[in-house]
């Protein structure tokens, strides 16, 4: 075991809130160890909804929550412009709806008074005919609709956009890292020991540690003798690779819950179920029920949703504040910044609950906490300071593709990711071949992104930049992709084809619950063309 290294504060989780504490700390001055046992943002945050938004559904019972949430989110779509879209809903209202259109509009009202709090636009209503012209797939009992508009984030380049800043600031960042234990003297915990992705072990010390876990909290808490209470929820979507509809469309369950489907970036997602989480976190499958309810909700407002060919499903664990008797719809997205000295553990904060649409202030205000145990007097400054990528005005997309010889797609897709650092990606390297026709990513990119984004493996360079994202859900792209990492890293042949062949056979797993008739054949064509080029 190396000699432990010593920093003001370790950050145990690289999800939305570790990254944002990691680097509102580095901002202030302190030095940092982040660590995070997977990939950045590979737990809860990229299993989300990549929705910023105030969440106007609490305003029945937790209008706190709704305002804070689109005061942030107002702050985290200034810091990080190039990177969201606005996502306008479609609410469309039928004949015994729990809400009839009167009451939804007097909803949207209400919501209306939070909207410039995010830099949104008010609700408009829309008789039956409207709604049916702007978005024609909708059932034709509808009695009309009201718009809300809401903001898009791609959240593992959110997450890794704040581990990049945080590092730009000294930060050391470390992804495939797990926190086997927890340093104690007597009551107080001074420091991590942790499993890095070669298998060594090492210790760090540390004046403040940080459990930024999410749903892992209280696993890190009982390292520390600490008592962390959650109700996890489990929540699922279906993704399907391509856009659907013209706008978001929220729909009703079953049990009266609310649905939504929204188009991201080029693909969209049809989600959610909320249901408490007594399974193994690392190991979270989709059932095959959980998408039935999905579609049979759906179905009711968007009749052809069973023709279209799902690709892939997420799952993920929101880490919710405990609270007995109430629906798992109901409970609260408050969040707790707990100092557990006064349990008689200290140097250990756990920041839990919330949602990724308010991540920054959680991290805000959790740094504050820390930095008072720190006795430091430096400020937040994350609600104004711009993301890397978001601090100047970015060249035109078309101009872009045409001075670096590449598809206005592709151009448009790397901008999303890079926004005024784009040309860093095409500096050191001359290639400028795309690697995948339906999910246009250069080769560059990739090569970028495994020199200076930590990319260890195919499933990283999915999250990063998109790999096997599109329709051909990696079978014509992998093995390049899987060439193009593997000469970065150093890869033999046989490494090559074991990683192509290891993300097919995971990403299988994901996409088990969804496939179809067609789904399986195409499965097999593409597990078996692998199969040939492997053996
Ligand atoms: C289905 C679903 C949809 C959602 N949609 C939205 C939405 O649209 N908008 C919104 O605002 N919120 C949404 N949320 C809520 C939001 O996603 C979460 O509140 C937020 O992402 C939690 O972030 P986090 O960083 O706290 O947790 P996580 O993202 O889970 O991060 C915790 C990290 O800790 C790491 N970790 C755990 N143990 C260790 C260890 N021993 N060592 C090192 N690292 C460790 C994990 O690997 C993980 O990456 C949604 C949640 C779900 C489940």
């Amino acid at each position: 075991m190396t000699a432990p290294s010593a920093h003001d504060v370790c950050v145990i989780g690289g999800g939305v809130t570790g990254a944002g504490i990691a680097r509102d700390l580095a901002l202030r001055g302190l030095s940092v160890l982040l660590l995070e046992k997977g990939d950045w943002g590979a737990g809860t945050s990229g299993a989300s909804s990549w929705m910023i938004h105030g969440g106007p559904r609490y305003l029945e019972f937790d209008w706190d929550t709704t305002r804070r949430s689109c005061e942030d989110a107002g702050h985290i779509v200034t810091i990080a412009r190039h990177m969201v879209y606005r996502a306008v809903f479609l609410i469309p209202v039928l004949p015994h709806d729990r809400n009839n259109i009167e009451r939804m509009e007097t909803a949207m009202e209400v919501y209306d008074r939070f909207q410039p709090l995010k830099k949104a636009h008010p609700h408009r209503r829309l008789t039956a005919a409207e709604a049916l012209q702007v978005e024609p797939g909708l059932t034709p009992d509808l009695i009309g609709a009201v718009t809300m508009e809401e903001w898009g984030v791609d959240p593992h380049r959110l997450v890794y956009a704040n581990v990049e800043d945080a590092v730009a600031h000294g930060a050391r960042a470390l992804n495939h890292t797990r926190v086997t234990d927890l340093i104690r003297d007597g009551g107080k915990v001074i420091g991590v020991r942790y499993r890095g992705a070669d298998g060594a072990t090492a210790e760090a010390r540390a004046r403040v540690v940080v459990n930024a876990t999410g749903p892992w909290s209280p696993e890190i808490g009982a390292m520390a003798g600490a008592a962390v209470q959650l109700r996890p929820a489990k929540g699922i979507h279906i993704v399907y690779p391509h856009r659907i509809s013209n706008f978001a469309i929220s729909s009703e369950s079953i049990d009266g819950r609310d649905l939504l489907m929204v188009s991201h970036a080029g693909f969209t997602l049809l989600g959610t179920t909320d249901d408490d989480f007594y399974g193994d976190l690392d190991s979270v499958d989709v059932l095959a029920d959980e998408v039935d309810y999905l579609l049979q909700g759906f179905e009711r407002v968007f009749p052809a949703i069973r023709s279209y060919r799902p690709v892939r499903t997420t799952a993920g664990v929101r880490p919710t504040l405990f609270k007995w008797r109430r629906y798992e719809d109901e409970l609260s997205r408050r969040y707790e910044v707990v100092d557990h000295e006064a349990e008689g553990v200290d140097g250990f904060v756990t920041i839990a609950g919330g949602k990724l649409s308010m991540y920054r202030l959680m991290a805000e205000e959790t740094s504050d906490a820390v930095c008072r145990k720190l006795g430091h007097q430096a400020l937040c400054t994350t609600a104004t300071k711009p993301l890397p990528g978001s601090e100047s005005e970015m060249e035109p997309a078309a101009e872009l593709a045409r001075r670096c010889g590449i598809p206005a797609l592709a151009a448009i897709k790397l901008q999303s990711r890079h926004g005024s650092r784009t040309q860093r990606v095409f500096d050191g390297t001359a290639t400028r071949r795309v690697l995948c026709r339906c999910e246009p990513i250069t080769e560059a990119e990739l090569v970028y992104a495994t020199r200076h984004e930590q990319v260890r493996g195919l499933t990283d360079a999915f999250r990063r930049v998109g790999v096997a994202a599109g329709p051909c859900v990696g079978a014509s792209c992998v093995m390049r992709a899987s060439e193009v990492i593997g000469r970065e890293l150093g890869w033999s042949a046989a490494q090559r084809f074991d990683a192509a062949r290891e993300f097919m056979h995971d990403s299988w797993l994901g996409r088990a619950p969804v496939l179809g008739h067609a789904g399986w054949a195409q499965e097999e064509l593409a597990q078996g063309a692998l199969r040939g080029l492997a053996y």
